[in-house]
């Protein structure tokens, strides 16, 4: 049996019919920049985080820098950022010309450990951007706490946390700016690029729209030196075809992980932990073994696909080589870098799929175990 590690495809065998349409709606409409998809997807997607205003933008990454922008976060600034993220994050903050500020995670739940960000903070200090790792919330309560009590601005990487939740809340307007990607891959994925930023704070918002528009709110009216970084309408319309079936794809990703835990409990591998008041939405179901890369490849030669979330953490990588920072500056996030090994994982992993992965995960662990022993 093969088992993909995320196969799209089969959600365009689905749904394809109904994408098409929409599809072809946005062509018959004449409307290629803005207009009423654009529009309907950001109520939409406000509605669903519950915040009071959504803005979309071009990717991910330019939601990041827009909200960083709209912070007044720019050069000589420093951002507090997990030093496990995906380097976009980090990125971010580099091209509004902030410096990153890496804080080691919680090695349990991968995600930045709000204890250690009290230290990092010196008067530089603007912003701290927590991101919602695999899909589990970080522990926001304590972060907030500090953000406030500091006078910093809080922006959450919310791009692999569509529809989780917090203390029962969901992910979209807990700090100041929630950022979102939506990536094909996503939880939320276009057909293409996309992202938004969602608030509960009108200036932002509208900052953020103007700075996205060439810095424009009325045509050849220029306030701010803005960027071009807009939400497609065709992406929009797709967006809003797949966001009706983003519930029931939450749940079998949850049935999914539960069905992982369950079966790995006691197999020998570290298993995500969940702290309490979360929902995560496992964007990524993510285990660890000293044994990573022989695991890797055995998995690959019985067909089952595997990822790994992240091989090198950002300041490990050569476009941060002039920060001069050390392997070992982190050593949390480089020792999880070399750990961590991400699961099959989707709305389409079937049942009887996810019980073979652990089936061989299980045999696979056994032999290592033989393997100490003698
Ligand atoms: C995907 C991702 C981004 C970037 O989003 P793009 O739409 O690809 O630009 C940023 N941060 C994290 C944590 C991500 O997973």
């Amino acid at each position: 049996m093969k088992v993909p590690f995320l196969d799209l495809s089969q959600m365009a065998a689905e749904i394809g019919d109904e994408l098409t349409q929409a599809a072809a709606r946005v062509i018959a409409s004449g409307w290629y920049i803005g207009g009423p998809e654009v529009e309907a997807f950001q109520a939409e997607w406000a509605a669903h985080c519950a915040a009071d205003h959504c803005v979309g933008a071009a990717n991910g990454l330019d939601a990041l820098v827009l909200g960083l922008r709209a912070l007044g976060v720019g050069a000589g600034d420093e951002v507090i950022v997990p030093s496990n993220t995906y380097i976009a994050s980090w990125l971010a903050i580099s091209a509004v010309g902030a410096h990153p500020v890496g804080v080691e995670p919680d090695p349990a739940t991968h995600n930045i450990d709000p204890t250690r960000i009290a230290a990092a903070i010196t008067p530089r200090t603007r912003a701290i951007m927590p991101v919602h790792l695999y899909g589990q919330p970080c522990d926001l309560d304590p972060i907030l706490t500090i953000a406030r009590s500091r006078g910093l601005a809080v922006i959450e990487d919310a791009a692999q946390a569509h529809s989780a939740t917090y203390r029962g809340q969901p992910i979209g307007a807990h700090g100041d700016l929630v950022c979102w990607s939506f990536y094909p891959g996503k939880n939320l994925g276009a057909l293409g690029d996309g992202g938004a930023v969602t608030t509960n704070n009108p200036d932002l918002a509208r900052t953020i729209r103007q700075l996205g528009n060439y810095g424009s709110e009325r045509k050849y009216e220029h306030t701010m030196r803005g960027l071009n970084s807009r939400l497609d309408p065709i992406q929009a319309a797709m967006l809003r075809v797949k966001l009706a079936y983003l519930p029931a794809w939450t749940d079998m990703r949850r049935a999914r992980a539960a069905q992982y835990m369950n079966g790995l409990d006691g197999a020998g591998f570290g298993l995500p932990h969940v702290i309490a008041g979360v929902d995560p939405v496992w964007h990524l179901y993510v285990i660890t073994s000293p044994h990573r890369d022989d695991l890797a490849a055995r998995l690959t030669d019985a067909g089952i696909g595997t990822l790994i979330h992240y091989p090198h953490p950002p300041h490990m990588q050569g476009a941060y080589s002039d920060l001069g920072l050390a392997p070992d500056s982190f050593p949390i996030a480089r020792d999880l870098s070399r750990q961590v090994l991400s699961l099959p994982m989707g709305p389409f992993l079937k049942p009887d799929q996810c019980q073979h992965v652990i089936d061989i995960l299980r045999e696979l662990n056994s032999t290592y175990r033989a393997a100490h022993l003698g």
